[in-house]
């Protein structure tokens, strides 16, 4: 039954523009090919016969194209169910450096990142701390500082780019403090590759995760990387030895094959400047259309691809669905949990005022985003504000007068 509704969503969906590519970016061809072709496969990765040295093959290749997206050795690159369970597996006490055995005993995070890693990962929630950000979204460097003197083993966790606003975050500098501190670093970079240089070294990134999802290979597939000397020492999920014994279960071949390919096209960055002027493009049509809208981040680096903005009065919930009806896919800066909008723990963190954050919407590009879907965009923006700013005001003097 379910199969039969598919062509009328293709029909449907031909036509529409897609602005929400940090939720999730379409599958890259070449990710496709290598997928169909993985799915011809029989054997399984761990089997020594030559179906089963096929399927390794196909890991392998894989594993040196994510590896030389961040410039890492293969080695160092264990394949996992997506960024959300690289995040799990990284976020240990039980990590060792240069065979040095020393539980980590607190973990800093910053208070922007993805709820993955807000989540504390395997820390008990007493030894866990979150670091403020600026009101641009940038993590706030001197409190890092002085929090890390309370620890003596710290990891920190710190994102790449944030998936709401697309501020960059100041990795290196964070390095140097965390590393000066005798603590290790994990960088959630699923945000990164394709848009900005996500080099682990120049980084200084000792843990990395990835997600094949938002660089154009499928969803379900991920990956965390390590540096240097560091060694997990404890799996996230036990059994088998797959994974050099880091993450047990049979392989998702094609998901893997997938990602290989993805990564290998994102590493030329080829469609960041483009992006990026449409991305500016559509800001100044945003101001255009409302010279009191604020753009979230604007004075810090962000990503090439993102726009989070709000116009007062404009609310969030009412603005998506709106754009929805025109053909256009946008997003609430937030996570959506059953189609509600819930308050961004980004923008309260950013000292955001709860009523402007409530209308804050992302608008997130990529390398198939055309001229014409900005054009588009920007006809539904202009019609889809004034529409919804009428009748807040409306509403609003009709309270005023009930009073
Ligand atoms: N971290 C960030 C910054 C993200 O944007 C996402 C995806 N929303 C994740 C982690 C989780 O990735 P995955 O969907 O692969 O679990």
């Amino acid at each position: 039954m379910g199969d039969n509704n598919i062509p009328i969503l293709k029909r449907q969906m031909t036509d529409r523009a897609y602005f929400d590519w940090n939720a999730t970016a379409p599958l890259r061809e070449e990710a496709r090919a290598a997928m169909v072709a993985a799915l011809a496969l029989t054997g399984n990765a761990s089997s020594v016969h030559a179906q089963g040295r096929a399927a390794r093959h196909v890991i392998e290749k894989a594993r040196e194209n994510v590896a030389a997206l961040v410039a890492a050795e293969a080695r160092n690159v264990t394949f996992t169910s997506g960024a959300t369970e690289a995040n799990m597996l990284a976020l240990t006490p039980a990590l060792e450096i240069a065979g040095v055995k020393s539980l980590r005993d607190r973990l800093f995070l910053s208070a922007i990142e993805h709820p993955s890693v807000r989540s504390g990962g395997r820390f008990a929630a007493e030894v866990v701390e979150e670091l403020p950000v600026t009101s641009d979204g940038v993590v706030d460097c001197h409190a890092l500082r002085g929090a890390l003197a309370r620890a003596e083993y710290p990891l920190v966790s710190v994102m790449l780019a944030n998936n709401e606003t697309g501020v960059v975050q100041p990795i290196r500098d964070i390095a140097e403090i965390v590393h000066a501190a005798n603590g290790v670093l994990h960088v959630d970079a699923v945000q990164g590759p394709g848009r900005i240089d996500c080099d682990i070294d120049e980084l200084g990134a000792d843990l990395m995760s990835l997600s094949a999802h938002k660089l154009g290979g499928p969803q379900g597939a991920g990956a965390l990387i390590r540096r240097g000397d560091i060694h997990i020492a404890e799996p996230l999920i036990k059994g088998g030895g797959q994974e050099r014994g880091l993450r047990a279960g049979t392989e998702n071949v094609a998901a893997i094959a997938g990602f290989g390919a993805a990564a290998a096209v994102a590493a030329t960055q080829a469609d960041a400047p483009r992006m990026a002027a449409l991305r500016d493009r559509i800001e100044v049509g945003i101001k255009a259309a409302a010279p009191d809208a604020v753009i979230f981040g604007e004075n810090a680096p962000r990503l090439p691809n993102t726009t989070l903005f709000a116009i007062p009065g404009m609310k969030a919930e009412t603005a998506i669905i709106a754009f929805d009806l025109n053909g256009i896919a946008v997003s609430s800066g937030a996570a959506c949990s059953s189609g509600k909008v819930q308050a961004s723990h980004v923008l309260a963190a950013m000292g955001v005022e709860p009523m402007l954050a409530q209308g804050a919407l992302r608008i997130s590009l990529g390398w198939s985003t055309s001229e014409r879907d900005v054009e588009k965009l920007l006809a539904a923006l202009t019609k889809v504000s004034s529409s919804l700013l009428k009748k807040h005001e409306n509403s609003r003097l009709n309270s005023g007068l009930a009073a």
